[in-house]
């Protein structure tokens, strides 16, 4: 089996890594939070905008699952546990990691972003919120793009000449008349100037190893690479109040989102409040179906709703109201399927890896749900949210399970 990721640093503060083909970065994204859920961290994910700002991460992200953040390329963190991440084409993931201060950061870095000099930004930062020194940084730069295959217009060429004159050494002119970047040159250079001494690039491009990456530049691939790193150690225990996240069907929660407009509030759920971050997901409305709405069972693979008011048919030949009931029935797998993996998406974002679900919904049933007949019998089964949640390896439990045992 293809490596699934390259360790780029790993001592016994901190870890970073760098994703390859054998993996998908949004993936790996998902099972760092699924992660970090479990013991309390979080997963800091910055939308990228080749700009120069960085956020600084403290304990109030912890718990929290997935934290995005907009407009920023970068972040720095001194809390053990949270997973600093960036995805990357073919731009370069800048790592840096003070063991004096055991503080850790990551920025991404294109060729706006280091001719904005998010490197230097990046050691600034850390001085500034750490007191880290730029001499007891260690700095680490890629895998990216490298001057073999990073070709660059005569403007950009213009530019990082106007704003680093010593840039030249790094830009090489072809005989078409075009130029290549070397990036992780440059970047070194900025990080030299800023005091780091123990910074080093990495030698793999990520155009020219298309064993090993996805490139953007290169084949034009829309999958990306995650860059990662974090302070080992858990903050379990440090961060008071730290409860791990718990899936809960909504109407178990209290909200008033059954097919019949009413909720099914559990009785143990001030006592799971007091264990668990509760996270109320409701998989049938985020598929977009009304409260209230018609029953559906599952039959065959497929949800089936009653269209109809069946009730009116009372008082016809059992026969009669049976060929009535089957010619109402519509098909609403695809909405209860979406409905499902938005759920699973908004339990994940908060790291949940259990849930307690309604028992017998065809969405959240867990082990038996009503056959199909709309007769009121069971069969073993789940529904569609409990099916994919234990496809993730969800740990889940029903209103009929004891408290105590969630
Ligand atoms: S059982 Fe699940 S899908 Fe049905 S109302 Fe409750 S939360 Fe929504
Ligand atoms: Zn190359």
């Amino acid at each position: 089996m293809k490596d699934t990721e390259l360790s780029i640093i790993e001592n016994e503060g901190a870890r970073a890594f760098f994703t390859t083909r054998a993996t998908r970065a949004f993936e790996r994204r998902e099972a760092l939070s699924v992660q970090s859920g479990t013991f309390g961290g979080a997963v800091i994910w910055p939308h990228l905008v080749h700009g120069t700002d960085i956020a600084v991460i403290g304990r109030e992200q912890l718990g929290k699952g997935t934290v995005i953040f907009e407009d920023h390329d970068g972040a720095v963190t001194d809390v053990p546990g949270i997973a600093l991440t960036v995805t990357c084409g073919d731009c370069l993931p800048i790592y840096a990691w003070d063991p004096a201060r055991r503080a850790a950061g990551l920025v991404h870095a294109g060729w706006r972003g280091t001719l904005a000099g998010i490197a230097a930004e990046l050691v600034y930062t850390m001085q500034r919120e750490y007191g880290s020194r730029p001499e007891d940084l260690q700095v680490r730069i890629g895998p990216g793009i490298d001057a073999c295959c990073f070709e660059v217009k005569e403007d950009c060429y213009g530019q990082f000449l106007d704003k680093y004159p010593w840039a030249e050494g790094y830009m090489y002119a072809r005989p078409d008349g075009s130029f290549t970047l070397d990036l992780k040159g440059i970047n070194l250079e900025i990080l030299s100037l800023c005091g780091v001494e123990d910074a080093q690039a990495s030698p793999l491009c990520t155009c020219c190893e298309e064993e090993l990456f996805y490139s953007w530049r290169g084949r034009k691939e829309k999958d990306r690479m995650l860059a990662c790193i974090y302070i080992k150690g858990s903050p379990r225990g440090e961060g008071a109040g730290f409860k791990p996240a718990l899936a809960v069907s909504a109407c178990l929660a209290g909200e008033a989102c059954r097919y019949d407009g009413k909720p099914k509030l559990f009785a143990g759920l001030a006592e799971l409040s007091r264990r668990y971050h509760l996270v109320p997901v409701c998989p049938e409305r985020l598929g977009g179906l009304p409260t209230p709405r018609n029953a559906s069972e599952i039959r065959d693979g497929r949800v089936l709703m009653k269209a109809a008011d069946t009730s009116l048919l009372a008082g016809m030949p059992e026969e009669d109201q049976r060929k009535a009931e089957e010619g109402s029935l519509i098909d609403v797998t695809k909405e209860y399927e979406e409905g499902a993996s938005l759920a699973l998406a908004k339990a994940l974002a908060f790291g949940a890896v259990k849930a307690l679900l309604k028992s017998r919904s065809p969405s959240c049933g867990a082990g038996s749900v009503y056959d199909g007949s709309f007769r009121g019998t069971l069969a073993a089964g789940d529904g569609v949210f409990a099916s994919l949640l234990r496809k993730k390896g969800f740990t889940i439990f029903t209103e009929e399970d004891p408290v105590k045992d969630i």
